[in-house]
């Protein structure tokens, strides 16, 4: 009999891997913040309410700059032959996430820059390359997302004026020489510190062909290894870049880790 009961019991699924997810996109609304110059973002409501046919029915419609809230630049925003956001190989968009933790010298400088050294040193602690991965630069940012002055490093809308952490020249070349990325993330308004204005560390990456992700939220909220990052740009034809929403998943089991304070954010994340 026993072997019937077997047969008859339904199978029961395998046991889900436990993880962490966090949702490393703001919302896009009309406070979103973004680069100077760029068209905010809005949005129109063109029907809420009952229609005539007696049912519900919501309908909106969006108007965006590009460049705006969490956004991915493809390699066309600044390089003539790059491929454009619609043409990134999907390889490309589910990777380890690298997460370069430059807080405690984007605290003394807003200026900083993260350094070779700090590359090498994710490395050592790790044990991993950054092959393969989306290099994230950690520098605290995020929190200031709700205080435009603070996250500008000005009160005005200016983009000679901005202050904010970024990759250093020479190590976007030294990246491009040594290492295969895919891309990079950073919590600020460009990968290129605040005062880069020749916008060099854009030329190097997205010149070979790396993509990069501006605005991320919640960086504080996963390990600096461990965690994948699932990166799904909107597929617009033809663009320099697009909205993007990005989520960060790591098993609980990574959390034993960390400090207590860290464990509370990532279940208060894992449960939202
Ligand atoms: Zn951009």
């Amino acid at each position: 009999m026993f072997w019937l009961i077997l047969l008859v019991t339904p199978l029961a699924s395998a046991a889900p891997l436990a993880k962490v997810m966090v949702d490393m996109t703001y919302t896009f609304d009309e406070t979103t913040l973004k680069f100077p110059g760029m068209k905010k973002f809005e949005l129109k409501t063109l029907i809420n309410g009952m229609t005539e046919g007696g049912f519900w029915l919501r309908v909106e419609e969006f108007s965006s700059g590009i460049h705006v809230g969490t956004h991915m630049d493809a390699p066309a925003h600044f390089s003539k032959n790059g491929k454009t956001i619609d043409e990134l190989p999907l390889e490309h968009f589910i990777a380890p996430a690298a997460v370069v933790d430059m807080t405690a010298k984007a605290e003394i400088d807003p200026d900083a820059e993260a350094t070779v050294e700090d590359l090498l040193k994710w490395e050592s602690t790790t044990g991993q390359s950054l092959n393969e991965t989306i290099l994230l630069l950690k520098s605290g940012w995020g929190k200031k997302w709700n205080n435009r002055t603070a996250f500008f490093g000005t009160p005005d809308d200016d983009a000679a004026k901005l202050h904010h952490p970024g990759l250093a020249p020479e190590a976007a070349q030294w990246l491009v020489d040594n290492r295969n990325i895919y891309g990079i993330g950073v919590e600020t308004l460009s990968f290129d510190k605040g005062t880069g204005f020749g916008k060099e560390v854009h030329q190097i990456l997205l010149g070979h062909g790396m993509f990069g992700i501006e605005n991320m939220a919640n960086m504080d909220k996963i390990p600096i290894y461990g965690a994948t990052l699932h990166v799904m740009p909107m597929k617009i034809g033809d663009a320099s870049g697009a909205p993007t929403r990005i989520i960060a998943t790591f098993p609980v089991v990574l959390l034993d880790d960390f400090t207590g304070g860290f464990r509370r954010d990532a279940e208060s994340c894992y449960k939202a």
